[in-house]
């Protein structure tokens, strides 16, 4: 039997109806602990730190969708980043790309350097740059793309050539793409990582994280550090990930759509610089971003004159919520400098003062561009 395609998996994968009851949509099981019929001898798991069926099903879901053999979900997209960290020792180094989330770069170089792990930021769209970072103790090349906040597209095929050589494993950020549109492990990297708070949940009620991967050595210390650890998901946000990730397909489509309308209106107006979105045929990783993905996402991010006019353009919309975060239905509007992007001010991850981010929703996209014309006159 062929499998089934990517919507169809989005609704049914590890989502069979409930044993007692037949309950066809996944119960919430908010309970911490599960009865034993004898002593050392658990039905499934002993206490549910270390696993609960909405989990379960959350993590049996995502992994189908990204093509892995095993999922985790953690509270946080930074709890995923830590635990996956945490399965390399002091003395270890990673190679990271030189645009990626602050808090990526916060969690390296302010916690995981103070405990011996070493890192390294590199322009990953730059092979020779990338073959130079690497060291005999690199275990990981770390990659975000499309990045945040300046949708750069790197080659996952290429880097993962270069780093598996030198014996490094390459670890996606795919909370931008999504797998709906971009499907890191098929292109060979080694371990997905999400934020599972942006579009996979889809509607800013919940923080979470995931890990996907199919190495079995990856999936026995990820689950003994699951449960050492206890960064774990709640089942409410278990419950709310999967109930997102049903509608992932669409959404991801109707981004595009929205996004696609607002990038060439941002490209024609006068008050603006510089567009970001790689559906733009002038974006510099355009025609990676289609050979590698399946549509170009919802996140556009543009200059303007200076940074007074970011903020001032970021205080007028009404439409677009000025908030952190991306990836819901509602349209949101940030200046990443003294917002998401904080943490990495003074450093080679600094991002221009006069950058705009939007996270396009799913309103409709004439309201959009009517919100960013009353804010930019
Ligand atoms: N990765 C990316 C690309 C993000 O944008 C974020 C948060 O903005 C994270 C990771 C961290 O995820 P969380 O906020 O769920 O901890």
């Amino acid at each position: 039997m062929t499998e089934e395609r990517f919507e169809t998996r989005a609704i049914h994968a590890g989502q069979a109806p409930d044993a007692p009851y037949g309950a066809v949509n996944v119960p919430i099981y908010q309970t911490s602990t599960y009865a034993q019929p004898a002593v050392g001898e658990p039905k499934v798991w002993d206490y549910a730190r270390g696993g609960n069926p909405t989990r379960e099903a959350f993590q049996q879901a995502l992994a189908s969708l990204e093509g892995g053999a095993r999922a985790f979900s953690f509270g946080s997209g930074m709890g995923a980043e830590t635990t996956l960290l945490l399965t390399l020792e002091p003395g270890d180094h990673v190679v990271l790309a030189d645009d990626v989330y602050g808090g990526t770069y916060r969690l390296l170089t302010k916690v995981f350097r103070r405990w011996g792990l070493a890192s390294t930021t590199v322009d990953l769209t730059d092979a020779d740059a990338l073959a130079a970072a690497v060291r005999p103790e690199t275990r990981f090349v770390w990659v975000e793309t499309p990045s945040n906040p300046l949708l750069k597209i790197i080659d996952i095929r290429a880097v993962s050539e270069i780093a598996q050589a030198a014996g490094a494993r390459v670890v996606v950020d795919n909370t931008f793409a999504t797998p709906a549109l971009q499907r890191p492990l098929d292109l060979g990297a080694d371990v997905v990582v999400h934020s599972v708070t942006k579009y996979i949940g889809g509607h800013s009620d919940l923080i979470g994280g995931a890990v996907v991967t199919s190495h079995d050595d990856l999936i026995e210390h990820l689950g003994f550090l699951t449960n050492a650890v206890g960064a774990v998901p709640g089942p409410m946000d278990c419950y709310l990930a999967l109930r997102g990730l049903k509608t992932l397909a669409v959404r991801m489509r109707a981004h595009g759509e929205h996004a696609s309308a607002v990038a060439s209106y941002l490209s024609r107006h006068p008050k603006v610089r510089d567009v970001y979105y790689p559906g733009l045929a002038s974006h510099p990783g355009h025609e990676l971003a289609a050979r590698q993905m399946a549509g170009y996402g919802g996140m556009v991010s543009f200059t303007v004159g200076s940074a007074d006019e970011a903020l001032e353009m970021a205080r007028r919309t009404r439409v677009f919520v000025l908030a952190e975060s991306l990836g819901a239905v509602e349209s949101l509007i940030e200046v990443p400098g003294p917002m998401t992007h904080a943490s990495v001010a003074g450093s080679a991850l600094e991002v221009p003062d006069e950058l705009v981010r939007l996270s396009v929703g799913l309103e409709h996209p004439d309201d959009l561009i009517a919100d960013l014309e009353r804010a930019l006159g």
